[in-house]
């Protein structure tokens, strides 16, 4: 599929733009370098598609985007950035001129059918042990626990993302129980099953697809959808939309889900005397447009919220999307390294976020900072409240 042709309008409108972009891109900011401009890689884009530059000479550059949409907030147009240079990366990947890292990469998720080898297995295990238990419980509760999120949702998949099932099991379980407490009977795969995102990003577009259709299948089975990574969301929800494969549930991010019913379940609950400031990940930002959700669910857990300077739609990327960890895992550092010196100048105690990928890259750039995903820390408040 050659999408760089249905992008010919995005691909101009940035070569010839007086690059109202240029200082929001974490890549060109973290390298200083006027190559990794969104107008320079899109000038790079259509030199390669309109006139003869070799793509295998300028390709470097179209790996460098995290896919935080940051340049789109500042854009009269709206022009999406990032999907050019992802379909760019795509043509690389097929024209088998991609590095070695990439094919490496795309050859391991072709095995594997996730981004992370065997472990994912492993930990698995542990998780539908999770669920055994929760619905042992519940087997010994004939009428079920009550609550206004129970009635009327229909079918209810709990996807926890790849992500979250490698590096923080802890969560996964968290929300199941969560999920559990709220009275909401969701079902967990029996598979490490992955939303198909890394292979989007790599360019690697015959697997991302063959994932998307499989997924369809088991998706469509449920009426909601819900996952605490904001990436597996994004994915079903447009990526897949924009692939031409729609998925019939509602897919949510977990905290967007609960947000409005909560309220009664953490009245009474004393709130943190701590201040937090919330971290807004790219994909649960400017991608799906959730801003208020994970602000309203601080605001009844801390006694202060804190905003950073760069926030909302202009909130400064982590560093660890769009595949930049894998190819250039030096620039996804100093990215979260700036981001982790804008939460001290915040001057809160705590910083919060809701993507397992922002907590993991966060936490790497500053090892005593406490970071946290804010469902971690309403598991623990319903848990002071047995
Ligand atoms: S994203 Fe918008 S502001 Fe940036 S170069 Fe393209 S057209 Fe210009
Ligand atoms: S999406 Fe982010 S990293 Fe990519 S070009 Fe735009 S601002 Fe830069």
């Amino acid at each position: 599929m050659d999408l760089l042709k249905e992008y010919k309008r995005e691909i101009e409108y940035c070569t010839f733009c007086p690059r109202l972009c240029r200082f929001e891109c974490p890549t060109a900011l973290a390298e200083g370098n006027e190559t990794y401009t969104p107008t320079s890689k899109m000038t790079l884009v259509y030199l390669t598609e309109m006139a003869s530059e070799k793509p295998e000479e300028v390709k470097e550059a179209f790996y460098m985007c995290v896919d935080c949409r940051h340049c789109m907030t500042p854009c009269l147009h709206r022009i999406d950035v990032p999907k050019v240079l992802i379909a760019a990366r795509a043509k690389v990947y097929e024209s088998n001129i991609a590095d070695d890292t990439i094919k490496k990469f795309a050859a391991s998720i072709e095995k594997y059918d996730h981004p992370y080898s065997t472990v994912l297995e492993n930990n698995l295990e542990d998780i539908l042990k999770t669920q055994q238990e929760i619905l042992l419980q519940r087997s010994k509760q004939p009428d079920g626990p009550s609550s206004p999120l129970a009635n009327g949702e229909g079918k209810v998949l709990y996807f926890p993302g790849c992500t979250a099932l490698r590096f923080d099991k802890e969560l996964v379980k968290g929300a199941m129980r969560l999920l559990d407490r709220l009275g909401i009977a969701a079902d967990v795969m029996d598979k490490p099953l992955c939303c198909g995102y890394p292979g989007y990003a790599a360019g690697n577009m015959n697997w991302f697809m063959k994932v998307a259709l499989q997924l369809k299948q088991l998706l469509d089975r449920y009426d909601s959808v819900i996952s605490t990574c904001p990436t597996c969301i994004n994915t079903f929800k447009n990526t897949y939309h924009r692939y031409g494969i729609d998925i019939k549930a509602r897919s949510m991010h977990l905290l967007e889900y609960i947000a409005p019913e909560i309220k009664p379940f953490l009245d009474g609950i004393a709130k943190e005397n701590k201040s937090a400031a919330y971290h807004d990940p790219c994909h649960l930002g400017r991608h799906l447009g959730v801003y208020n959700a994970p602000r309203e669910l601080i605001d009844q857990l801390y006694e202060r919220r804190i905003e950073f300077q760069w926030n909302r739609a202009d909130a400064n990327c982590c560093g660890g999307g769009g595949a930049v960890p894998l190819t250039h895992p030096k620039t996804s550092e100093k990215i979260a390294k700036k981001r982790m010196s804008e939460f001290k100048k915040t001057g809160a105690d705590v910083l919060l976020t809701a993507c397992p990928s922002c907590v993991r890259w966060l936490k790497k750039a500053d090892e005593h900072a406490e970071v946290m995903d804010i469902t971690e820390v309403i598991v623990s408040k319903l848990a002071e409240r047995v």
